[in-house]
């Protein structure tokens, strides 16, 4: 279920709402201004129709945005009649992501210690277990799993399952990953930093989406939020995930603009300007940490994934505040 909200335009939203002297003609329906893709996610008309409405609830152009030539930029589903309606719908979203990221939970939940997990599971012995932490201490670091299986002939495989109990969350496969395909999901900064593998889509309404050795749930949500898709996490052999993760790495992803914002005006400004300039079809706006991530499309989606030169991706980092 996506969660951003996609109200459909004409359904009561005070700042889509039809004005009541405009008649729709009988059958012109609420997903009219929408074009639903069958997993009901909805990018928005290329074109408004002639009786658009600013999507700006405080919008005080009145008729007068009816002779504006002007059929994008789309916003969040919203068509903006000028420049200054787009900054305020984007500065409320923008607030939204940063208002949102108080309350966000990153995942800081207590979990067993995966030595315990495996000892539990009869995988290691306390012998093993204390020759791993041993070599963990003297080293200054590392992943306990990485020492199990260096130094103590534990099975990879079984370091990613136990690491898969630990976490709840299946361990995937990477056999069949297709990097290039799926390039246009996550921006490359992400599945860089966050450590994130795009693996396969699956019915086009589920993404499965891996990591090495811990979820990323910040970042599952922002791609659920942006792309609609289920996101599935799990967990990837260490081995096998490399090997992927460098295909992902060097596969050619959609045109993004890096962005660093002193304040939360500056974000604004950034991006509604880039909004105005890219005039899409469709954008939308969603917080990965400490980052804002911004997709505008060209052109109206076909399929569960876009066109790699149909998006374009802005990322806006904007440190703590
Ligand atoms: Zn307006």
């Amino acid at each position: 279920m996506p969660l951003l909200s996609r109200r459909p335009m004409d359904q009561g939203e005070p700042g889509t709402r039809k004005p009541a002297f405009i008649d729709r003609p009988a059958g012109e329906g609420s997903s009219s201004n929408v074009v639903r893709r069958k997993d009901g996610v909805g990018l928005s008309r290329t074109k408004p129709g002639l009786f658009e409405t600013c999507a700006n609830p405080e919008c005080g152009s009145g008729w007068l945005h009816l002779w504006r030539s002007r059929s994008a930029p789309v916003f969040e589903q919203g068509w903006n009649c000028s420049a200054a309606c787009t900054r305020v719908r984007v500065e409320e979203a923008v607030r939204r992501e940063l208002d949102g990221r108080a309350g966000a939970l990153d995942g800081h939940r207590h979990r067993i210690p995966l030595g315990l997990v495996m000892l539990e599971q009869g995988w290691i012995t306390s012998g093993q277990l204390r020759q791993a932490l041993d070599a963990q201490k003297v080293a200054g670091g590392g992943r306990l799993g990485n020492w199990l299986v260096r130094n103590q002939g534990v099975s990879e495989q079984l370091v990613t399952r136990a690491l898969g109990l630990q976490w709840s969350c299946p361990v995937l496969p990477a056999e069949y990953h297709d990097a290039e395909s799926l390039a246009a999901l996550v921006p490359r900064l992400f599945v860089d930093a966050f450590g994130a593998l795009p693996l396969r889509v699956a019915a086009g309404k589920l993404v499965y989406l891996g990591f090495e050795d811990r979820l990323d749930s910040v970042l599952a949500l922002a791609v659920e939020r942006m792309t609609g898709l289920r996101v599935e996490c799990g967990l990837v052999q260490s081995t096998h995930f490399r090997l992927a993760h460098t295909r992902a790495l060097n596969a050619c992803y959609p045109l993004a603009q890096l962005i660093e914002a002193g304040s939360e005006p500056a974000v604004v400004r950034a991006l509604a300007s880039a909004i105005e300039r890219g005039r899409p079809v469709e954008s939308r706006l969603t917080r990965v940490h400490d980052c804002l991530w911004l997709r505008m499309w060209r052109r109206p989606q076909r399929g569960p994934l876009p066109d790699r030169d149909a998006v374009q991706d802005l990322i806006c980092s904007v440190g703590s505040q």
